[in-house]
Formats: C-alpha cells, sequence, structure tokens
C-alpha cells in the first residue's frame, strides 16, 4: 500500500483540493525508469496528476516580484485562473504555491512583503 498521505488533490476546483490524507487519492500507474513516479487519481473529482506536481517546493524560476504578486492576488481572494492571469503564469505555477502558500509558506509570504516597496 502506497502512503498517499503527504499528497493531496492539485485540482484547484476539487472540492478535496490542498486536502492531505483524506483517501480520496489511489496510485492509478506508475512510471518513470524505476518506475519510481506514480501517477495519483482523485477519487472526487477523477482528475489524475503526476506525484511530482504540487510538491512543495520554489523552483527559483518565478521571479521574486511575480511571487509577490501571486501571493498577494490568492491572499486577496483571487481564483487560481484569476491569479495565474493577472500575473502571468501557468495555472499550475499558481497551484503550487496556493498549496505552498496554505501551509508553509506564509512566514514566506510575510517576509516578502515586509520587503516590498
Ligand atoms: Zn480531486
Amino acid at each position: 500500500m502506497d502512503d498517499l498521505t503527504a499528497f493531496c488533490c492539485q485540482n484547484p476546483d476539487c472540492r478535496d483540493f490542498g486536502r492531505r490524507g483524506h483517501g480520496h487519492l489511489t496510485v492509478c500507474m506508475r512510471y518513470g525508469q524505476q518506475q519510481q513516479h506514480r501517477l495519483l487519481y482523485c477519487k472526487t473529482c477523477k482528475e489524475r496528476f503526476s506525484d511530482r506536481k504540487g510538491t512543495p517546493f520554489f523552483d527559483g524560476r518565478l521571479p521574486h516580484d511575480k511571487v509577490l504578486a501571486l501571493l498577494h492576488h490568492l491572499a486577496e481572494g483571487c481564483g487560481v485562473r484569476q491569479t495565474a492571469r493577472l500575473v502571468g503564469v501557468s495555472k499550475d505555477t499558481v497551484v503550487r504555491y496556493a498549496l505552498l502558500a496554505g501551509e508553509h509558506a506564509r512566514p514566506l509570504h510575510d517576509e516578502l512583503v515586509a520587503f516590498s516597496p
């Protein structure tokens, strides 16, 4: 049995979006050279996504001001699509940062805001 408690649904429209260890995820496929990656399936919204997606890390490709704008829009209650459009990034990027903002990024957000002009 795979331990999927660290993963959550990556579909922002899903009512289990961002929820971990809820039992709504199953492994529907393995891939990669050592079968090291899993394709996860959400029973709630029927979406499939890679277990690499949504891993909480900053990839560093997004400029500082974009990260700040993105987090601001999310904090203001903008949806993922709206934020993506306003900031000019992909929906996936917003989702990744949204997940971070929900759990890990609040200190970072506060730090970024503190340094903004
Ligand atoms: Zn889902």
